[in-house]
């Protein structure tokens, strides 16, 4: 049975396009210092959601809300990811996914079942580690990216950056590694620390700069 940690059930912000409800698993093996969900971490913890309270829900919102979102912690950790994706999709909704792309090859094999997904970008290749604390986790998403733009579903790369995890000179080799890719879509968001957004403001022409490689560029402050 999914292991579900929390839930938003109205969200326009979270599935571009659709009201959603956001169901947030969990566990997560990885430890990046922004995270702001630390309760949603350890995969063993005690959860008081079920999934058949979270179906029911569903079936009371159907023709009110568009999609789901599948977010976490990191939901590609559970196995049973792909059969409740299934079950909601066959109450007729859509399916977002956030993910960090930790399982390229559990991740490959929802992406059929997917209408979008939101792909964290942490960092340049060579710095993944630092940000995320889980060995080879550059190469891993790196892997997820593939599978996504392979796949041809929509999506959004998207990265949370303060300058105290790496300097703007790192941000534009990230840039230049996502365009190599092939990655289209980009998003990049300000860190928030305590709760604030970090003070420090990104130079006026670095953001023109850093986004003129991509067909959509976004810059959350937020
Ligand atoms: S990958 Fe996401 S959920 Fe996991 S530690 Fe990093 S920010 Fe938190």
């Amino acid at each position: 049975m999914i292991r579900v940690g929390g839930m938003t059930p109205l969200t326009t912000i979270d599935f571009p396009g659709r009201l959603s409800a956001v169901l947030f698993l969990q566990g997560c093996p990885w430890r990046c210092n922004y995270c702001h969900n630390p309760h949603l971490l350890p995969a063993r913890a005690e959860t008081h959601l079920e999934w058949t309270s979270v179906l029911a829900f569903l079936r009371r919102r159907q023709g009110l809300l568009d999609g789901v979102v599948f977010s976490g912690g990191e939901p590609t950790l559970q196995p049973s990811l792909l059969p409740a994706i299934t079950q909601v999709r066959g109450l007729g909704y859509q399916i977002g996914l956030h993910t960090g792309g930790m399982y390229p090859a559990r991740l490959r094999t929802l992406l059929p079942q997917l209408d979008w997904v939101g792909l964290d970008i942490k960092a340049p290749l060579h710095l993944y580690d630092s940000v995320t604390h889980g060995h080879g986790s550059g190469r891993k998403a790196a892997l997820a990216l593939r599978h996504v733009l392979d796949s041809g579903v929509a999506y959004e790369c998207r990265t949370t950056w303060h300058p105290g995890l790496f300097p703007e000179t790192e941000l534009r080799r990230l840039a230049d590694e996502l365009a190599q890719a092939g990655v289209r879509h980009w998003a990049l968001q300000a860190c928030r620390v305590d709760g604030q957004p970090h003070p420090h403001r990104m130079t006026p022409p670095e953001l023109p700069r850093l986004g003129k490689a991509f067909e959509t560029f976004t810059f959350r402050r937020g």
